[in-house]
């Protein structure tokens, strides 16, 4: 976060400035409940971000607390999306592996008199909490003996009563202003297998309990989180004082990042994966990490995207478009500049000579020369984009049409004579004529077209598939947010989320490999996808258009 100054940053200069800190360590704390998403990113970039700039060092940890949830396809992706994004971990932790440590700081409360064994069912719990302007009403257990909450935790941590018969909740205030602190529960009975820890445990660590002292093992000085924990900050301070740990980390939030026309919370995003909406966690259209990989954009794009948005404690919506433009700015010099064509129209050039093939010379990428140069090979039989031809066009038309003269690139002009129909009507071929004058590079000032034209030799040019992509969701982040009018974000899906049209490719493409990024002309950015492709068939995912209307 070199680059910018933010008030998280403000907090720790001044921690080691006044000695209040000698090290700053950060953790990186997903619930392996789904796959990472951009939001995920935001956190990684300023956990790690923050531990870099201040010498200091960052814990991927498994906030893995919540047996039924988690799973280890989870673990694995998020492992591999952080490398991903670009950061290294100092250590690697399971809060899972901490079971034993909380079960004992458990018992230490309760033996202060600070938690005690509660029977009120869930529903009941909710009813004795009160409101924001109601007091909460104390549990009749609440003042049971120590001696017997020591037992009857022990009982439940021997697997002697079911589900949701009995909690262990703190002891603070049935009547503070902050509900959080209206006796919370620190622990539940859940007869559940853990991904980690199997069925060495049948009651779990409430997260609001479990996570400070995650963090106060970790020794960690800085908890960054979002802003919807602000409200048990207190609470998360009583944790670490209360038992008695030995580390105080602080709490610090920061707002949430949210980008328009994307739903982004792991409970959502699986909902879509489930119901079929989308083709895997990885699909393209979705704002994970491993889907946003697929669809061609770079660490580098997400990190500078994710500074640019600034940390604070707002937490507005960001403009998709926002994203895209620093997907084109960091592929703008290293993608090669290459010719597809999406919808293919075949041209004759009829008065070139039969059987001929001429290598035409185009630079890999005129914004990057030292990319050097690629060769295109061109005959008498080329495929055009179905578009750029128009048997009756508008005004300002300025392709193909009979009669009319065009550039095609990195070729010759051509002027279409003749169209053929099918008996369907469709235009399936264009003869043209072409000038050996006009060849790119001869320096010919002849006379000007208006249209510049890509196109791909037919005779050589490889099948490929390209996938485009629009919003998958249609309506603006407020609106998925809540339940509208009995609709769910589910009602605002776009049914027309993904083209897939079949084409063709320059020859010289024929090594490309998954994850390679190319920028079509005309067509954008565009990423060879690994799940798709195919020894005969290259298949790829479009990143971004070409042009967009954000400013910065
Ligand atoms: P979700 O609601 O998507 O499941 P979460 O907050 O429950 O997200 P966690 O696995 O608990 O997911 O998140 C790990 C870290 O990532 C947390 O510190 C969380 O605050 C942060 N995080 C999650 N979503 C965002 C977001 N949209 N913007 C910034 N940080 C986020
Ligand atoms: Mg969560």
């Amino acid at each position: 976060m070199e680059e910018n100054s933010n008030f998280i940053k403000t907090i720790i200069k001044e921690d080691l400035e006044s000695g209040k800190r000698n090290k700053v360590i950060t953790r990186f704390p997903p619930e392996p409940n789904g796959y990472l998403h951009i939001g995920h990113a935001k956190s990684i970039i300023i956990n790690f971000g923050l531990a870099d700039e201040f010498n200091g060092t960052t814990n991927l940890r498994f906030d893995d607390t919540n047996p039924l949830k988690e799973d280890q396809e989870y673990v694995d992706s998020i492992k591999e999306d952080v490398k991903w994004l670009g950061y290294e971990w100092e250590n690697l932790f399971y809060a899972s592996n901490y079971f034993e440590e909380m079960y004992e700081r458990a018992v230490l409360l309760i033996k202060k008199g600070k938690a005690y064994v509660d029977d009120l069912t869930q529903e009941q719990i909710r009813e004795y909490r009160g409101t924001l302007t109601e007091p909460g009403k104390e549990s009749p257990f609440r003042n049971r003996s120590i001696e017997e909450n020591l037992n009857l935790f022990e009982q439940m941590r021997k697997g002697e009563f079911e589900n949701g018969a009995k909690v262990l909740r703190a002891k603070i205030d049935m009547s503070s202003p902050n509900i959080n602190l209206r006796d919370p529960v620190i622990y539940r009975v859940s007869h559940a297998t853990h991904h980690n820890t199997g069925d060495t445990w049948c009651i779990y660590p409430m997260y609001a309990f479990a996570h400070p002292l995650e963090d106060a093992i970790e020794d960690v000085t800085h908890s960054l989180c979002t802003t919807e924990f602000e409200d048990q900050r207190p609470l998360y301070d009583w944790v670490v004082r209360e038992c008695d740990m030995a580390s105080t980390p602080q709490q610090i939030e920061f707002g949430r990042l949210n980008i328009s026309n994307t739903v982004m919370s792991k409970r959502k995003l699986k909902q879509l994966v489930d119901e079929g909406f989308v083709d895997g966690w990885d699909d393209p259209r979705l704002p994970t990490i491993s889907g946003l990989r697929r669809k061609g954009y770079t660490p580098e794009a997400i990190r500078e995207f994710v500074i640019a948005a600034g940390v604070s404690k707002g937490s507005g919506t960001v403009d998709a478009q926002m994203l895209e433009h620093f997907v084109r700015e960091d592929l703008k010099l290293k993608a090669p500049r290459t010719m597809g064509v999406l919808k293919p129209l075949k041209v004759v050039i009829t008065n070139y000579p039969e059987d001929q093939v001429e290598w035409l010379d185009a630079e890999v990428n005129p914004e990057n020369p030292e990319m050097g140069v690629r060769q295109i090979p061109f005959s008498r039989e080329i495929y055009i984009e179905q578009e750029d031809f128009m048997e009756d066009p508008p005004k300002k038309y300025f392709r193909l049409f009979p009669g009319n003269e065009v550039r095609l690139k990195h070729a010759y002009f051509i002027k279409c004579e003749e169209f053929i129909k099918d008996e369907a009507g469709n235009v399936v071929e264009l003869r043209c004529t072409y000038d050996p004058e006009t060849k790119s590079g001869s320096g010919f000032t002849g006379r000007k077209v208006k249209g510049t034209l890509h196109w791909v030799d037919a005779k050589s040019a490889l099948p490929a598939e390209f996938r485009l992509y629009e919003p998958l969701i249609l309506e603006s982040d407020e609106k998925n947010e809540e339940v509208i009018e009995g609709k769910t974000f589910l009602d605002y899906v776009n049914e027309n989320s993904l083209e897939i049209v079949q084409g063709f490719i320059e020859p010289n493409m024929k090594d490309a490999k998954p994850q390679d990024k190319f920028q079509f002309f005309r067509h954008g950015y565009f990423n060879v996808d690994e799940k798709h492709t195919s020894k005969s068939k290259l298949v790829f995912n479009r990143s971004v258009s070409l042009k967009s209307s954000f400013k910065l």
